[in-house]
């Protein structure tokens, strides 16, 4: 146990370029200067407001695309439904656009640790990565660190040739 493989510089590079950073989306409730609590009732206000002070009859071009959005995104904010759909895309994007996503390594270079079957890897506050043999059902897995804001992603492929070694 307590393998250590060496980090793969290049892998974490590419999933950085590949996935953390193409995947961010408008957020509606910026854009209607309202916040995630704010009731329908307060979108509504809002959105009137903005509309009166966007709307394309002053033929000016920027004023219409952000005319588009937020009608765009009164039209999903106003529906119970598209709007608690909206929230859970918008969320799992955030999970890679804005978790600061410390690095990328694989499950043989976590210490396993056999009183409690979980995976550990030290951050670099005082906290650890915990990740609980239980756990594991993807490929990449993204972990939180129980002290501080980082996270890092796993890679549980690579490891399974090397999980009857550890054990
Ligand atoms: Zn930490």
């Amino acid at each position: 146990m307590g393998m250590r493989a060496s980090l793969n510089e290049s892998s974490v590079k590419k999933y950085q370029s590949d996935h953390v950073h193409d995947c961010k989306m408008k957020n509606y409730y910026e854009v209607l200067g309202v916040s995630t609590t704010s009731s329908r009732e307060e979108i509504k206000k809002s959105y009137h407001n903005l509309i009166r002070e966007y709307h394309p009859d002053k033929s000016n071009t920027q004023h219409s695309t952000q005319f588009h959005l937020i009608d765009e995104a009164w039209k999903t904010l106003s529906n119970d439904e598209l709007r608690k759909k909206y929230d859970a895309t918008y969320k799992a994007s955030e999970l890679h656009s804005v978790h600061p996503v410390q690095e990328e390594i694989s499950l043989s270079e976590t210490f396993y640790n056999a009183k409690l079957d979980q995976y550990e890897r030290d951050c670099r506050c005082s906290g650890k990565y915990i990740l609980s043999r239980a756990e594991i059902s993807d490929e990449l897995l993204l972990v939180d660190c129980d002290n501080c804001s980082l996270s890092i992603i796993i890679d549980c492929a690579i490891c399974e040739q090397n999980k009857d070694a550890n054990s």
